[in-house]
């Protein structure tokens, strides 16, 4: 590169103008400037190498700089970049979209391909009210959601994630009202029984009327959390949006792609929704891109209606480039023993954090597929710990009371012991 930057350049530049998640310019702690990523492990501009816990938040699936995933946008870059998707069409949407039907759960047929997780959700949520609008029932154009979930950023998506844990309750006098009932309270191994849905059955009994659809992440609510709840609430879930009339949307953009041990979450309920929503490691975390598919049913509603077709269509709508890479990282998971790959991880994960449930810091464990969970009995001051993490030679990125990773697929039981041991030597030190 010419004339690079130096560490205390970008820093400096960072301070100055940008932005990060969730940040302020008066943050206490600068960001960690990263030069390069290999397989499980980030390098920082200073040489140290970090083992990476956290997968790019849920994204990436095959390790970085993967060479299959590199040859597929380099490919794909020499023949073209991009172009638009209104009045065209190209192999690589047509693969995609024909993957994912056949992957996901039955009867969903039509997929809209967009650029982010939030978006991929707002299309849900528009799906569904123009499905509501097309059959000439507009009065049906409330949500109905659990606490503690997270959809997104956007204005439609803030409106439908938790109130408190999401700070969304700032702006609540700019999103639209929804309604919320409890989070999900029979855990993944608890018994369930009718009174873990008396709340969402009698609000669905008084209210159908005005409700488009439920939304919700099945099995895992991540950001929310990371509460991991019975199948058998999602499927008493799908029972009741039946029966009262209402649409389901399932949220799979962190649990997709085999990150819970099921390829798709709803697969432990056994159950398909009306519309789903895919993201994050949709490109094996090469690049930004996610999906919403719908049933039939949802596809033709809407387009029979005064519009005649889904009123939605962006710019960058199925970027060939970002979708040749999806192609590819779907080949590789899916011509791999990736269901081994996830027992194992999980396997190894358990091992690795248990001991941390003798710390008197810790009220949890908990591990489910890909995904391990270590939960405080206090929230962690972020700048205190992260660059303890570092020392120790991990990257883990914690939040509120939760201490959590989600590792590659591909790393090995040695790193996995390496990254969990680490994780127990920093709490311990909380
Ligand atoms: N839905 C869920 C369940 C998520 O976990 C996230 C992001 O964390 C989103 C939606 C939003 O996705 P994105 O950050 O790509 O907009």
């Amino acid at each position: 590169m010419a004339n690079p930057l130096s560490e205390q350049q970008i820093l400096e530049l960072d301070k100055q103008h940008v932005w990060h998640p969730y940040s302020s310019f008066d943050m206490p702690l600068a960001p960690f400037p990263v030069v390069s990523a290999d397989g499980v492990r980030l390098t920082l501009k200073d040489g140290r190498q970090l083992i990476d816990g956290m997968a790019s938040w849920w994204s990436v699936l095959h390790g970085y700089n993967n060479p299959v995933l590199k040859a597929a946008a380099k490919e794909q870059i020499d023949n073209m970049a991009h172009v638009m998707f209104g009045g065209l069409t190209h192999e690589p949407a047509v693969k995609l979209c024909k993957t994912l039907v056949d992957i996901t759960p039955e009867g969903l047929n039509k997929v809209f391909i967009s650029d982010s997780g939030s978006v991929a959700c707002e299309v849900a949520i528009k799906m569904a009210f123009q499905y509501w609008i097309s059959q000439g029932k507009k009065q049906k154009n409330k949500l109905i959601t659990v606490k503690n979930g997270y959809h997104g950023d956007t204005f439609a998506t803030m409106a439908v994630s938790d109130p408190t844990t999401g700070m969304h309750h700032m702006f609540d006098e700019v999103l639209a009202k929804h309604i919320f009932v409890e989070a999900p309270q029979c855990l993944f191994h608890d018994d369930f029984n009718e009174s873990h849905v008396k709340e969402l059955k009698s609000t669905l009994e008084q209210k159908h009327k005005s409700i488009a659809a439920m939304i919700l992440e099945p099995i895992v609510q991540g950001t929310g959390g990371m509460r991991f709840y019975s199948p058998l609430y999602l499927k008493r879930v799908k029972e009741l949006c039946e029966e009262f009339n209402v649409l389901l949307i399932c949220d799979e953009i962190a649990t997709g792609f085999g990150r819970t041990g099921k390829m798709f979450a709803c697969e432990y309920a056994g159950i398909s929704p009306d519309i789903l929503c895919v993201g994050k490691a949709l490109t094996g975390g090469f690049m930004s891109l996610a999906a919403t598919l719908c049933s039939d049913k949802v596809a033709k509603g809407i387009c029979e209606g005064e519009a005649g077709v889904f009123m939605h269509g962006p710019t960058f709508m199925a970027n060939p480039l970002a979708c040749s890479v999806a192609n590819a990282s779907l080949d590789l998971l899916l011509n791999d023993n990736w269901q081994g790959k996830i027992e194992n991880l999980q396997k190894q994960l358990l091992k690795g954090l248990l001991p941390a449930k003798e710390l008197k810091q810790v009220s949890d464990v908990r591990v489910l597929g890909g995904i391990g969970v270590i939960e405080l009995k206090e929230p962690v001051h972020m700048p205190t710990v992260q660059p303890m993490f570092v020392e120790e030679g991990i990257w883990v990125r914690p939040f509120g009371k939760l201490v959590y990773v989600l590792p590659p697929f591909v790393m090995s039981d040695e790193d996995v012991a390496q990254l969990t041991s680490a994780m127990i030597r920093v709490v311990e030190r909380i």
